[in-house]
């Protein structure tokens, strides 16, 4: 079963972006992140719905 994936900034679905991101989150590594390329490029932030980190910064 594939999960529906959404950039964790704005929402765009990632499903068949190339560049898109996925990764833990850096501060409780429970939650995953992610990003696509266009909020990566212009460092967009995103936040852990489980412990509220925001990043990157
Ligand atoms: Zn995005
Ligand atoms: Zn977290």
């Amino acid at each position: 079963m594939v999960k529906e994936l959404n950039c964790n900034s704005c929402n765009t679905k990632i499903t068949n972006l190339v560049g898109s991101v996925r990764f833990k989150c850096p501060k409780c590594g429970e939650s995953e992140i992610v990003r696509c390329a266009h909020c990566k490029k212009i460092v967009a932030r995103y936040n852990c719905p489980l412990c509220n980190f925001t990043g990157p910064n």
